[in-house]
């Protein structure tokens, strides 16, 4: 869920992987450490409280190895699948593999979020097996057994049918599959992770009766709150997406009148009612567009001084980037308009005459709208 790579540290590649580590992990190793002394001398009495200490720390590193070894099966199998990775990040609940899903099919998805849950389960498989053969009162024996019972629940946890969790992008894949329509798949998904961060909220409660452990609740909570934020998330990118084909310049552009710069603003403002429009263009003497006239600007020039200033005066130069093509639409618009921040745009037809004047705050009201 992390995306800034701003205070994380570079573990170099992995089988062609960037591998990132955030300072939180070593937070939570520290309280594994501390906390998990007790469990470590419960089943190996014979330990001092330092080689307890020991193991337990070595026991928080292997948890994150199994962890990566999760994450990485997501990362080979996307690669393997066409689908860019750009790095595993772990953190201090688990870890998250960013890959560039801009356009897969729910087929890929299914494949590439069950490859994590499913290397962990078979992680916990082998590590019970190997158990059976090991000797249960050793130090490689608690650790095995500790392992296998830690995979296990990580690959339970993680295919619970809710986003952000890998369940959740198969369910999402599954609704998108059989109905067709992505944006369904995101929204079903989403509000399922939602409704399960609220039965983790009541976990500590139906496992303890009416007084569980404090430490419990607070885990319970913090992982709620996680699965609940993830999903909030997923609802609104998913709606975001969902709205991305209204942003058709066609429909968005404002029809403009065309000025020469050295009209005064109170003629230009007078053409421009004269022609029912709401956008000006300023064009030099062979009728080619020079600069954008911006509305707030003009309406911030007192009316006794509009005689006096020209309008090229209050135009904005044109720079490259700010003609849009007639054609240019949904996430290429979004994009177009990334790179060449401005309030307005000019918008050509295919022959390169002026079409009309893209405002960018319509194009934000048209994302909000319900
Ligand atoms: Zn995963």
């Amino acid at each position: 869920m992390a995306t800034g790579r701003g205070r994380q540290l570079s573990l170099g590649r992995i089988a062609g992987i960037p591998v990132y580590v955030s300072p939180t992990w070593f937070l939570v190793a520290g309280l594994i450490t501390i906390w998990g002394r007790d469990s470590v001398l419960g089943y190996l009495p014979q330990l001092s409280d330092g080689e307890a200490y020991a193991i337990s720390f070595l026991f928080a590193v292997l948890l994150y190895a199994s962890v990566f070894v999760h994450e990485l099966g997501h990362a080979l199998t996307a690669r393997r699948l066409g689908l860019p990775v750009r790095g595993v990040t772990l953190h201090f609940l688990g870890g998250h593999t960013e890959i560039e899903r801009d356009a897969p099919t729910p087929g890929r998805d299914l494949v590439v979020s069950a490859a994590g849950p499913l290397l962990s389960l078979a992680l916990g498989g082998l590590g019970l097996l190997a158990y059976l053969a090991i000797d249960d009162d050793s130090v490689p024996g608690f650790l095995v057994y500790m392992l296998a019972a830690a995979n296990l629940v990580v690959g339970v946890f993680n295919v619970l049918p809710g986003l952000p969790l890998d369940g959740g992008h198969m369910l999402r894949a599954a609704v998108w599959r059989v109905t067709g329509d992505e944006h369904r798949g995101t929204v079903v998904a989403a509000r399922s992770g939602q409704v399960l961060a609220g039965l983790v909220l009541l976990l500590p409660f139906a496992l303890d009766g009416a007084r569980p452990d404090v430490l419990t609740i607070v885990w319970a909570g913090l992982v709620a709150a996680l699965l609940w934020s993830g999903a909030s998330q997923a609802l609104a990118v998913g709606r975001m997406r969902a709205r991305l084909p209204r942003l058709d310049t066609r429909t968005l552009a404002r029809r403009a009148a065309p000025v020469a710069p050295d009209l005064p603003v109170s003629e230009a403002l007078r053409r421009a009612r004269e022609a029912d429009v709401t956008s000006l263009v300023v064009v030099d003497s062979a009728g080619r567009p020079t600069g954008l006239v911006n509305e707030a600007a003009v309406a911030a020039i007192p009316e006794q001084r509009r005689p006096w200033v020209t309008i090229g005066d209050s135009a904005k130069s044109l720079r490259q980037g700010m003609v849009l093509d007639l054609d240019v639409r949904g996430d290429a618009l979004l994009k177009a308009m990334r790179e060449t921040p401005a309030s307005e745009y000019l918008v050509v037809d295919a022959q390169g005459r002026v079409y009309g004047v893209l405002v960018s705050s319509d194009v934000d009201h048209a994302l909000a709208a319900r």
